[in-house]
C-alpha cells in the first residue's frame, strides 16, 4: 500500500516539504516504499523529568519523522524505545517499610489515584516495577527526595508468545 507522503505544500513556510505522518506500517516497513525502518532512540533525565525521543529514518525513500516529549513516552514511540534501550525494573531495598512515601511519588508522577498508587507501589516492594530507562531514572529521582533508596537494574529479557515476532531490529 502506498499513499505517497503527506506533505505541506511548498512556499515560504518553514515546514514545506516536511512529511506530517508516521512512517511506520506493519512489520517496522516504510508506509511509502516498504523499506525496513531505522529507529533511533533515547531518553535523559533533565532537571527531575524524564525527556525522550524517537527518530524514524526510511533509507529508501529519505523521509523522516521525529518524536519527542517529556515525561512518559506515548506509544508507540514507548514500545520503540523499550526494543532499542532495553527494558528496566526498579527495586526498593527490604529496608522501605512504609508505602506512603511511594504512593507519593506515584501520585506524583503518574498522576495515580490512591488505589493506584497503593497497587504499584505493592508491586514495586514485591516484585519490582518495570518501564523505560528513563522512567526508572525519574522514579528514583522522585523517591530520593522522599528519603527512599531505587536499585535500577535492565530486566531480564522477556521472549515473545508463540505466533508473536519480535519487531525487526
Ligand atoms: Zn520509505
Amino acid at each position: 500500500m502506498s499513499t505517497g507522503p503527506i506533505t505541506a505544500p511548498a512556499g515560504d513556510d518553514p515546514w514545506a516539504g516536511c512529511v506530517f505522518a508516521r512512517l511506520d506500517g506493519p512489520d517496522d516497513e516504510c508506509i511509502f516504499c516498504d523499506t525496513r525502518l531505522h529507529y533511533t532512540a533515547g531518553e535523559s533525565l533533565v532537571d527531575g523529568e524524564n525527556r525522550w525521543f524517537l527518530a524514524t529514518r526510511c533509507p529508501g525513500c529519505g523521509n523522516e519523522w521525529l518524536e519527542c516529549g517529556r515525561g512518559l513516552p506515548s506509544e508507540p514511540a514507548r514500545t520503540i524505545l523499550t526494543e532499542r534501550t532495553g527494558q528496566w525494573v526498579a527495586t526498593v531495598g527490604p529496608e522501605t517499610t512504609s508505602a506512603t512515601p511511594i504512593m507519593r511519588a506515584f501520585r506524583r508522577i503518574y498522576r495515580d489515584t490512591i488505589s493506584e498508587a497503593r497497587q504499584r507501589a505493592d508491586q514495586l516492594r514485591r516484585n519490582g516495577l518495570r518501564g523505560t530507562h528513563g522512567e526508572m531514572l525519574v522514579l528514583r529521582h522522585h523517591l530520593a527526595d522522599l528519603g527512599v533508596g531505587l536499585e535500577i537494574a535492565e530486566a531480564p529479557s522477556v521472549v515473545p508468545p508463540p505466533g508473536q515476532s519480535q519487531r525487526g531490529l
